[in-house]
């Protein structure tokens, strides 16, 4: 733990948000492997900004392959991971983007710390539960990790390894049942939340 260490206080997250007349919030998916975030995340994104608003994804390319590559799949490092996405991802919101987060997540405790650390800062936190049952999602498996889950080639395989559970969200602000309707409906699903709560609007100008 790093000491003489001092937290400045510059522009404030109020400025950021005015001059870019935007605010900064994440937008956490949370869902099984191959429920669909990945996918609904570029979408989310794509829409964003064709629509002007800065936005920007974090999921396993860029924090898989880079911050956190010294982490694997146990559950500790599962939990460390997620911590670190939490920051990241509250630094993003901070800095007056939306943050859009893909990863599993499957533990309660740790998307509530992330929810917590974006509380305690101001900065927005929405929850978004990417749901399909575990046989549509074993149906899709673009990657083919079920199948190396159930081989056994895979340990710690969230929903099939005992070790590896999905815990799912209680109350998230949007539910998404993606095993019907197509990836639009649920970009769609999350701007009319973020519109009826006056979060965004379109035209943005
Ligand atoms: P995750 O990021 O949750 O692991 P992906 O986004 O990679 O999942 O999606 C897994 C697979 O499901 C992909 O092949 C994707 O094209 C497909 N998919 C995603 N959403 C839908 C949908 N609404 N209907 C049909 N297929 C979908």
């Amino acid at each position: 733990m790093a000491t003489n260490i001092t937290w400045h206080q510059g522009l404030t997250h109020a400025e950021r948000t005015s001059y870019l007349n935007q605010p900064g919030l994440t937008i956490w998916l949370t869902g099984l492997s191959a429920s669909g975030k990945s996918t609904i995340a570029i979408a989310l994104e794509q829409h964003l900004l064709h629509n002007s608003y800065v936005s920007y994804r974090l999921d396993g390319d860029n924090i898989r392959f880079g911050l956190n590559k010294d982490l694997g799949f146990s559950p500790e490092d599962r939990v460390e991971n997620i911590r670190r996405i939490g920051e990241v991802s509250k630094l993003f919101a901070d800095s007056g983007t939306i943050a859009i987060t893909s990863f599993i997540s499957p533990y309660k405790a740790d998307r509530e710390l992330a929810r917590k650390l974006h509380q305690d800062a101001g900065l927005g936190f929405v929850e978004v539960h990417v749901d399909v049952p575990i046989d549509v999602a074993e149906g899709r498996d673009p990657k083919g990790l079920y199948k190396k889950a159930r081989e056994g080639l895979i340990k710690d395989f969230t929903g099939v390894s005992e070790n590896a559970p999905y815990e799912r969200p209680e109350s998230p602000e949007v539910y998404i049942d993606n095993s019907e309707g197509t990836v639009e409906d649920g970009v769609q699903k999350i701007v009319t939340y973020l519109v009826e709560k006056g979060v965004l609007k379109f035209p943005k100008a």
